[in-house]
C-alpha cells in the first residue's frame, strides 16, 4: 500500500507519513490532502508517494480526502523549493507551505470571490521610448531563454516604462509577468497604472497586508494562468505561474527582498535562480544596484543595462551640495543654509524635503544630574521619546512606557531628551515657519499601507509645503513641486562598523535625492555632515554610482567581504548569554568542522544588538571563499548542530548570505 509523504503546517516543519486511499497514485503529488493530526485534522500538502515510509505500515494513521479543487502543484514548483531548502537551509515541507496563502492550509475554506475582471478601456498612447530605454528593451529578449539583466538607470530614467515593454511582450506572446516590488512601493497607484496600462489583462496583487480570502484569491488566478500579470512584494516569488515568461525585480536592492525570519531568503536571489529553471529572461532594476549585483554585472553573468538621460528630457539631475556644519551654526540641528532654502520654496510655492532617518522627538531622554538615560529592560537599545504621545518606545521589542516627570535614579525633574528625531525637527520648522502646513511622514504617523496611500494623495494634492520624514520618503514617488532636499544627521553611517552601511547609505541619499526636481523644476539637495571631505559624498555630488561601487568592492575583495567570499551565520538566542555563546561554541568544535578546511569559522561573538526582548543573543560566522565548499559544509554542519544539546530556551538558527549581523 502506498504512503503519502505530507508537509504539514507545524514548528519543526519535518513530513509526515500517512497511508495513502487506495486510489492513490504519483499524480497526487502536489496536491492538498486532509489528515487526522492530534484530535483534530489538518490540510497538508502530499510531496511524495511512497511505496513504503519511515515506519510501518500499522503504525500510520490513514490520509483523508485528496482535495482536487486545484490542480497538482508542478514540478517546477517543487523544483524551486527544493532549491530553496538546500541552499538556506530550511526543510523542504517549511519551503512548501511557506508558498501557499494561509486560506489554502485551512480546513475549512472561506468562501471565494472572483478576482476582479479587466475592465476593457483605451489602451493608452505609449510614451516615446529614449534611445537608451530602446535598447534595454530590445536586449531583453524572452523568446531566447534565461538570461538575467541589471537595468541600472538613475532616478527618473523611466526604468517602469522599460519593464511596462518588457511585460507587454511577454503578454503578446502568450506568457505571464510577474513583477515584483519592495513592500512600501506596492500601492493602489502602482496597480492601478499597470491596469491602465493593459486594460485587457488580469492584473493581480500579492502582498502581506492583503486580506487572507483575496490573497487566496489572487494566488489561484495567478496558479490556474487566469491572471497575466502577478505584481508582489517577496512572497510572491514562489507562486506557480503555468505560463511564466518574464520576472522583473524593482529596486533590486532594497532590504525588504531578504526575509527575516522563517526561512531566511533573498527573493532577489530566488528569482534568478527561477527564471534560469524556467528558462525565461529577469530583469532587476536599480539605481543604486545592490554591490552583488553589481559585481555580477560587470564579471559578465548579468547583462548589464544603462539609462543615463531622465526620460523628461526637460528634467536634469539635482544639484547635491555637500555643507560642512563644523563650521556652521545650527539650530537644531539645521543650518541656516538650509532654512533659507525652505523659505525661498516656500515663497516660489514649492516644496521642501527634511530628511532624517530617525522617527520620535529624540533618541534617548536623560538625567544630567546622576547619568540616568533611558534603557530599553528588555533590548540592548535606548527608549526613543515620542513627545507627541508621550511615551518612551524601545523602536526593537516594542517595549513602552508614559514620559515620567522626574528621573526615575534620583528624583531630578530636569531630564533632557538627547539628539533629534523626525518630531522634534517638525517641532522646531513649524515654529521657524508657523504659516507653513508641514507633514511628517514616518512609521509613527503612518503604520498601514492604507495610511500610506492616503499620506500620498495629501502630498500630491499640495497638502504640505514642507515634508519631514524618514526613508518612507526617499523610496520610487514623484513629487512634482519637490525642489529641494536637506538631509541630516546621515553621518553615523559613515564610520560604522557594519561594512554594509557606506552601500545603505549611499543608495539611501540617492534615492532621496532622486525625490528633487523631478518635474520641469530643478532640484537641489543639501546634505549636512561633519566629515565632507568622505569619498561617499564625492561620488553623490558626481551622481557617480559606479565610482562608488568600483571603491567599495575594492575595499571588500582586500578585506575578503561579499560579493567575494561566501558567508552563513549561526545564530543563538538564550536568557542568558552565556549559553547563547556555549552552543555556540560547541557548534564551532564539531569534528566535521576541521575536516571542511575550505570553510573558516570566526569566533562566537555577541550579535551587534546583543539583546532583544530579553533574549540575549550571539553569532558565529561562518565564511568561504568558494561557494560550494560553503554550500556542502552547511547540510552537514546543521545536522551536526542538532545534535547538540543546548538548554531547552535556547533557540538558534542558520542564516545564509546574511545582510545584518
Ligand atoms: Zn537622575
Ligand atoms: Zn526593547
Amino acid at each position: 500500500m502506498p504512503v503519502f509523504r505530507v508537509a504539514l503546517d507545524l514548528p519543526l516543519h519535518r513530513l509526515f507519513d500517512y497511508v495513502a486511499p487506495p486510489t492513490a497514485s504519483r499524480d497526487d503529488i502536489g496536491r492538498r490532502v486532509r489528515v487526522p493530526f492530534g484530535r483534530g485534522e489538518k490540510i497538508g500538502v502530499v510531496v511524495d508517494v511512497a511505496d513504503s515510509g519511515d515506519w510501518p505500515l500499522e503504525q500510520l494513521k490513514s490520509a483523508g480526502d485528496v482535495l482536487r479543487d486545484l490542480p497538482p502543484l508542478p514540478a517546477d514548483f517543487f523544483a524551486l523549493c527544493s532549491f530553496a531548502s538546500t541552499y538556506y537551509q530550511a526543510p523542504f515541507g517549511e519551503v512548501v507551505l511557506q508558498a501557499l496563502p494561509a486560506g489554502l492550509k485551512r480546513c475549512e475554506p472561506p468562501t471565494r470571490r472572483a478576482v476582479r475582471p479587466p475592465v476593457p478601456g483605451q489602451p493608452p498612447v505609449l510614451p516615446e521610448l529614449t534611445g537608451e530605454q530602446a535598447v534595454a528593451v530590445a536586449a531583453v529578449e524572452p523568446a531566447a531563454g534565461f538570461a538575467a539583466h541589471l537595468l541600472h538607470g538613475v532616478t527618473g530614467s523611466g526604468k517602469t516604462e522599460v519593464y511596462l515593454r518588457l511585460v507587454e511582450r511577454a503578454l503578446a506572446a502568450g506568457r505571464q509577468a510577474l513583477l515584483l516590488v519592495p513592500e512600501i512601493n506596492l500601492t493602489p497607484q502602482l496597480e492601478e497604472r499597470v491596469r491602465a496600462r493593459f486594460p485587457q489583462r488580469t492584473v493581480v496583487a500579492l502582498h502581506s497586508e492583503l486580506a487572507e480570502a483575496a490573497r487566496e484569491r489572487n494566488w489561484r488566478a495567478a496558479f490556474a494562468g487566469d491572471a497575466d500579470i502577478v505584481l508582489g512584494t517577496r512572497l510572491a516569488i514562489f507562486t506557480p505561474l503555468p505560463r511564466l515568461g518574464l520576472i522583473v525585480i524593482d529596486e533590486e536592492h532594497d532590504a525588504s527582498f531578504k526575509q527575516q525570519d522563517g526561512m531566511r531568503y533573498s527573493a532577489r536571489d530566488v528569482a534568478v535562480v527561477r527564471a534560469r529553471q524556467a528558462g525565461v529572461p529577469v530583469l532587476l532594476g536599480s539605481a543604486t544596484p545592490s554591490l552583488e549585483t553589481w559585481a555580477n554585472a560587470h564579471g559578465g553573468r548579468y547583462g548589464l543595462l544603462t539609462l543615463q538621460e531622465r526620460a523628461n528630457r526637460q528634467a536634469t539631475l539635482p544639484q547635491i551640495r555637500i555643507l560642512d556644519t563644523r563650521r556652521l551654526p545650527l539650530q537644531e540641528g539645521v543650518s541656516k543654509v538650509l532654512v533659507e532654502g525652505i523659505r525661498q520654496r516656500l515663497e516660489r510655492g514649492e516644496q521642501s524635503l527634511v530628511f532624517l532617518n530617525r522617527r520620535g522627538y529624540a533618541p534617548v531622554l536623560a538625567c544630567p544630574s546622576c547619568g540616568w538615560v533611558s534603557r530599553c529592560q528588555r533590548c540592548a537599545a535606548n527608549l526613543v521619546l515620542h513627545l507627541a504621545d508621550r511615551r518612551l518606545r524601545c523602536h526593537h521589542c516594542g517595549f513602552e512606557h508614559r514620559v515620567p516627570k522626574a528621573c526615575p535614579t534620583c528624583g531630578n525633574q530636569d531630564i533632557h531628551p538627547y539628539g533629534r528625531g523626525t518630531q522634534r525637527v517638525e517641532e522646531w520648522l513649524q515654529g521657524e515657519f508657523p504659516e507653513a502646513r508641514i507633514l511628517r511622514v514616518d512609521r509613527d504617523s503612518v503604520k498601514s499601507r492604507k495610511q500610506w496611500e492616503t499620506m500620498l494623495e495629501r502630498i500630491h494634492g499640495g497638502e504640505a509645503e514642507i515634508l519631514v520624514g524618514t526613508q518612507m520618503l526617499a523610496k520610487g514617488h514623484d513629487f512634482p513641486k519637490l525642489t529641494l532636499v536637506g538631509v541630516l544627521g546621515a553621518d553615523s553611517a559613515l564610520y560604522s562598523a557594519d561594512w554594509r552601511a557606506p552601500e545603505r547609505l549611499f543608495a539611501q541619499l540617492m534615492q532621496v535625492a532622486g525625490r528633487a526636481g523631478r518635474a520641469e523644476l530643478k532640484g537641489e539637495v543639501v546634505i549636512q555632515t561633519q566629515y565632507p571631505e568622505h569619498p561617499l559624498f564625492a561620488s553623490l555630488v558626481a551622481h557617480d554610482y559606479a565610482g562608488f561601487a568600483a571603491g567599495q568592492l575594492k575595499e571588500r575583495e582586500q578585506a575578503g567581504f561579499p560579493p567575494y567570499a561566501f558567508q552563513a551565520v549561526l545564530r543563538a538566542e538564550a536568557p542568558q548569554m552565556a549559553d547563547a555563546i556555549a552552543f555556540l561554541k560547541a557548534a564551532a568544535a564539531l569534528p566535521l568542522v576541521a575536516a571542511h578546511e575550505q570553510v573558516m569559522l570566526y569566533d562566537p561573538v555577541p550579535m551587534r544588538m546583543a539583546r532583544l526582548a530579553s533574549l540575549e543573543r550571539g553569532q558565529l560566522l561562518a565564511e568561504s571563499m568558494s561557494r560550494p565548499a560553503l554550500q556542502a559544509f552547511l547540510p552537514l554542519w546543521r545536522e551536526a548542530i542538532e545534535g547538540i544539546k543546548a538548554p531547552a530556551k535556547l533557540r538558534w538558527h542558520l542564516e545564509v548570505d546574511p545582510l545584518e549581523f
